[in-house]
């Protein structure tokens, strides 16, 4: 059920007392802290098990609370946050007094967005500060789309998890690179390129070739318990074959161009064909896969166009080399 009024005070409150607040937002669940209070934020840090040198988003409860935040906004960072905030949009910006640098892993720069979710912006202004929260989930694994995959994940270890309902872009923000007058895109989200090119009127560099070094981008991320190996559409179906044939339970997320009975797998989650409803998906997907225990998950990247980027994007992250221990 939708956190009401009184469970919102109550969240505020906690947040006041240096507490930490599982959020819904409209992109994944946070975990938030008071942006102002170091030992909060530092709870934040050893409940992910983040390293401290991985900066966080900052929440605030409207643009027009931007310049209390962050010192220098460039003209080019002011249309994209009229234009797309409330929403999933994170503009990197020159780090503000009142943000520590705990928040920001030591950078002068900070990252900030407006939520677009009715409990998020509640909660924001009734607190009347900036929430830091990263995504509610431990370090390197998949982001949490609903109340209960924080509650399965992260438990007694929040004061209070509110609960909005499954998310509705289910992929994080977009960060956008507004140090400067040359906007760029640090990693692709719920805001597609396609519509910031269209508002800003041109085209903006690929994440690979950004200028910023973005801090917190590991190889491996948002990635299930099984490896995850990325596989061309019509090789799915071999691929899993082979895989079975030898004793492994296979997962495979299936792109919409193969039918089902052409594979043999453990488990089949059918991917809907719209990159819109594979990005709402794509989190709960991984874990219903996990949930089967699967030995391994087989996937393809989507079309890289508009939220394809995003999906794209967490796949190759999900599926990129993991730390051992
Ligand atoms: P998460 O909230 O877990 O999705 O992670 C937030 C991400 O925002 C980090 O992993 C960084 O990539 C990015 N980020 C936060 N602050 C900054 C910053 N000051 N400069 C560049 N990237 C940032
Ligand atoms: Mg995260």
């Amino acid at each position: 059920m939708t956190a009401g009024t009184g469970e919102i005070e109550k969240a505020a409150d906690v947040l006041r007392a240096g507490g930490l607040v599982a959020l819904p937002t409209e992109t994944v669940y946070g975990l938030g802290a008071n942006a102002e209070d170091p030992a909060a934020v530092a709870r934040v840090f050893q409940v992910k098990g983040r390293p401290p040198s991985h900066p966080l988003i900052i929440h605030i409860a409207g643009a027009e609370h931007l310049d209390a935040w962050v010192d220098d906004v460039p003209a080019a960072a002011r249309l994209p946050a009229e234009r797309f905030w409330p929403g999933p949009l994170t503009l990197v910006l020159r780090r503000g007094r009142r943000v520590p640098p705990e928040v920001t892993g030591g950078l002068e720069t900070v990252a900030v967005r407006v939520p677009d979710h009715p409990v998020a912006l509640a909660l924001l202004s009734t607190f009347g500060g900036a929430v830091a929260a990263p995504s509610a989930n431990r370090f390197g694994s998949v982001s949490p789309t609903t109340a209960d995959h924080v509650r399965t994940e992260l438990g007694d270890a929040v004061d209070v998890v509110l609960d909005g309902g499954p998310c509705r872009v289910g992929v994080e923000s977009t960060i956008v690179d507004a140090t400067s007058e040359t906007l760029g895109i640090l990693r692709p989200g719920g805001v597609t390129r396609e519509d910031l090119e269209a508002v800003l009127g041109r085209a903006l560099p690929v994440p690979e070739t950004s200028r910023v070094r973005v801090p917190g981008q590991h190889p491996s991320h948002y990635a299930p318990r099984a490896p995850v190996v990325l596989v061309a559409p019509d090789r799915i179906a071999a691929e899993a074959a082979l895989a079975q044939d030898r004793g492994r339970r296979v997962g495979i997320l299936l792109p919409p161009s193969v039918p089902e009975e052409a594979v043999k797998a453990h488990a089949i989650v059918a991917v809907p064909a719209s990159t819109t409803a594979y990005a709402r998906g794509l989190f709960g997907f991984l874990r219903e896969l996990d949930e089967h225990d699967c030995d391994v998950i087989l996937a393809s990247l989507p079309p890289e166009e508009r939220l394809g980027a995003a999906v794209a994007n967490r796949l190759r992250r999900a599926a990129g080399p993991r730390p051992s221990h």
